[in-house]
Parts: C-alpha cells; sequence; structure tokens
C-alpha cells in the first residue's frame, strides 16, 4: 500500500515537471513567435515603401489618423512674418513657416503655451547660419508627423498670388499689412507673395466670437461643437476662406442652409453653415463651382437644427466656421473626423478680410472689389 502510493506520488511528480516544463515550452515559443512579429510590423511601420508589406500595414502607416491644431495665435503671426518677410525683402534664407511651426510643435510636444521667443530666435539664428531643417530635425522623432499634419492645414494659406490693382491708388490694392508688393506685371494685376486665405467675414462687417471648440451641443444627440461660431448680424457677407470646389450646397439638418468648399489638394474641407433664411448664398452658386479665396459665397443668418427647410431655429445669428483635415478619403464621413480648433487661426486671418461692394442691385448681392488670380486655380 505505502509502495503503491510512492509509486503513485512519483507518477504524479514526473508528470507535473512534464507539464510544467510543457507549458515553460509553449510560452518561450509564444514570446518569441509574438515579438518577432512586433518588431516586424515596427520596422514596416517606419520602412521605406520599397520594403514589402501587407495591405493592412501599407494601409494603417499610410495616412494620419489624429491631428489637434494647438498653434497659438503668437506663433502664428512671428512664424508668418518671417516667411513674409524673407520672400518679400528677397533675404538669403527664405524661412518656411509651416517648417517653423512644426520644429516648435515637435519641441513642446504641440502644447503651443510653452512658446518661448528665444526657441523661435535660436532656429532662426542656425537656419541663417546654414543649417538646413532636415539637419536640424534629423533626430526630432515627430517633426514628419507634424509637419504633415500643419502642412495639410495651412497649405494655401501664404504664397503667391495676382491681385487686381486699385485705381482710385489712394489705398493698398490689398487689405492685408502682411502683403507686400513684389513684381508689377502690367495686366492690371500685381504680383505679391504674403497671406493669400481670406478672414470669412467680409471686410467692416463686426463679429465676436470666442474659443468654443470642443464645448457640448444637445440638439439631435450629444455631441462636441467642431468648429468656431462667429457672431454677427443677418446678411453679413461671408467670404471664401481658401480657394476650391464647392462640395456641398444646400439644406443639412444640423447646419442649416449651408455650403461645403474641399480644397483642391482634397485636405481641406471648410463648412460654413447657418446661413441666411430665403437668401442664403451669393449669386450663381451651384455643387461643382471653383470659387476663390474672398469670394463672397452666403450671408450670415441663423437657419438650421430642423429637419424642415430654410427655417430659423438658431438663437442667435452666427456663422459656423469649420475646417476638416483630410489625409484619406474615408475620414470624410468615417467616424473619426478631425476638425481643426479654428479660434486663433481665426483672429490670425483677421490681417487679411476681404473687401466687398454690391454687386446685382436687383438681387442685392454683394462681390468681391478686388479680383485675384490665385495660382492653385485650375483652368
Ligand atoms: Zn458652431
Amino acid at each position: 500500500m505505502l509502495i503503491k502510493n510512492i509509486k503513485v506520488i512519483k507518477f504524479h511528480t514526473i508528470l507535473l515537471v512534464f507539464l510544467i516544463l510543457l507549458v515553460l515550452l509553449i510560452s518561450f515559443v509564444l514570446i518569441t513567435f509574438v515579438s518577432a512579429g512586433e518588431s516586424r510590423f515596427h520596422i514596416m511601420e517606419w520602412s521605406n515603401n520599397n520594403e514589402p508589406s501587407s495591405k493592412e500595414e501599407e494601409k494603417k502607416k499610410s495616412y494620419i489618423k489624429w491631428f489637434e491644431f494647438n498653434v497659438s495665435y503668437d506663433v502664428l503671426v512671428k512664424t508668418s512674418q518671417l516667411d513674409i518677410n524673407s520672400h518679400t525683402k528677397n533675404e538669403e534664407v527664405k524661412f518656411n513657416w509651416i517648417e517653423l511651426i512644426s520644429y516648435l510643435a515637435c519641441k513642446y510636444g504641440n502644447n503651443f503655451d510653452k512658446f518661448k521667443s528665444k526657441d523661435l530666435d535660436a532656429v532662426v539664428a542656425r537656419l541663417k547660419a546654414g543649417e538646413t531643417m532636415d539637419e536640424i530635425t534629423k533626430d526630432m522623432k515627430y517633426y514628419s508627423y507634424y509637419f504633415e499634419g500643419y502642412d495639410s492645414a495651412l497649405h494655401e494659406f501664404i504664397g503667391e498670388y495676382q491681385i487686381q490693382k486699385n485705381t482710385t491708388a489712394s489705398t493698398p490694392p490689398s487689405t492685408s499689412v502682411n502683403n507686400s508688393v513684389a513684381d508689377e506685371v502690367g495686366t492690371g494685376f500685381t504680383t505679391v507673395y504674403g497671406l493669400k486665405a481670406f478672414h470669412p467675414i467680409a471686410k467692416n462687417y463686426s463679429y465676436s466670437h470666442y474659443d468654443d471648440f470642443g464645448n457640448s451641443r444637445s440638439y439631435g444627440y450629444k455631441r462636441l461643437h467642431f468648429g468656431n461660431d462667429l457672431m454677427g448680424s443677418i446678411g453679413t457677407p461671408v467670404i471664401a476662406v481658401e480657394s476650391g470646389t464647392i462640395e456641398a450646397l444646400g439644406w443639412n439638418q444640423y447646419g442649416g442652409w449651408r455650403i461645403g468648399i474641399r480644397s483642391f489638394d482634397q485636405k481641406r474641407y471648410y463648412y460654413y453653415a447657418h446661413l441666411r433664411k430665403d437668401h442664403p448664398y451669393a449669386e450663381n452658386m451651384y455643387e461643382g463651382k471653383i470659387v476663390q479665396a474672398g469670394d463672397v459665397i452666403g450671408y450670415l443668418g441663423m437657419t438650421g437644427y430642423s429637419a424642415k427647410e430654410n427655417v430659423n431655429n438658431i438663437n442667435i445669428p452666427h456663422l459656423h466656421f469649420g475646417i476638416q483635415l483630410i489625409f484619406d478619403e474615408v475620414q470624410k464621413e468615417g467616424p473619426n473626423q478631425i476638425w481643426l480648433d479654428l479660434y486663433a487661426l481665426v483672429d490670425f486671418l483677421k490681417k487679411n478680410r476681404g473687401e466687398i461692394m454690391r454687386g446685382n442691385p436687383e438681387t442685392k448681392d454683394y462681390v468681391r472689389k478686388y479680383e485675384i488670380i490665385d495660382p492653385i486655380v485650375p483652368d
């Protein structure tokens, strides 16, 4: 009996040891495989395109899933001045404001509350001394991410374009202090390098706004506010901020009479909502039409929050202004849309407010006062 028991215990012990060894072996094999797979994934994620990779991994790395537009007003002003002055004064070293912003975003982890002028001065000094931004940022892991994000947002805001000369000569041809005349072309147009994006509210019309991005909204379903509301008088002309193609026009339950304009590079979708009851749009607006930065596109109102068309259900007249970033078309209508916090950018755009005048006296429509030729507009 005792011997038999000892034998049984012995057998059980051997079995237990065997099982433990088996479990250890399986764990070891599993861990090896998983970590190998992981490191393979990491390599593919950061590797060049010539590296073979599965379709899923290709998709994963090919576009940005999330981006926050956190650059402050102060940094927008300082970097844009460096960019514009270096071009218009034909300085030896030309600055790119988007590179400067991306460098600072990297340095501060995209928290621009940390901004110090001396940091910007330091990088400017290095660039002036002959270093390139590639060299300066070579060890900054997220520089390319921030550059792609800020470039996608601001790509067409500063650049060269032509604007109609002012024939009355007493006021400058452009409304912006930042634009300076670079070249006379003798065709009634002047070539300028400067801020070519416009403020969404026409010049000489007052408005107020505050940083309302991410505030909660309760109409329809619980959601967040993804834009900036500009409170003003009903009928205030609304201006196209950037040139592009009208992609959406008409009634929308939330936005009321609204207009959606896509940039030519497809990366920015501009959304202007709650336009005026009865007469929401400027003359001859339709889906597919190309508009230029500075064109009058519609009129501020208080429509929306109604399934029924042409209803004023918004309490305070305002323009809802939004910009959506689209790195991949699946993001346009998908659940993970990227909308920008525009409060600082709207303040910055005050440097270029579009002058308008009465157009058609019968329809009481307004039109822009000075034509521009934007080189990005297709013929
Ligand atoms: Zn709004």
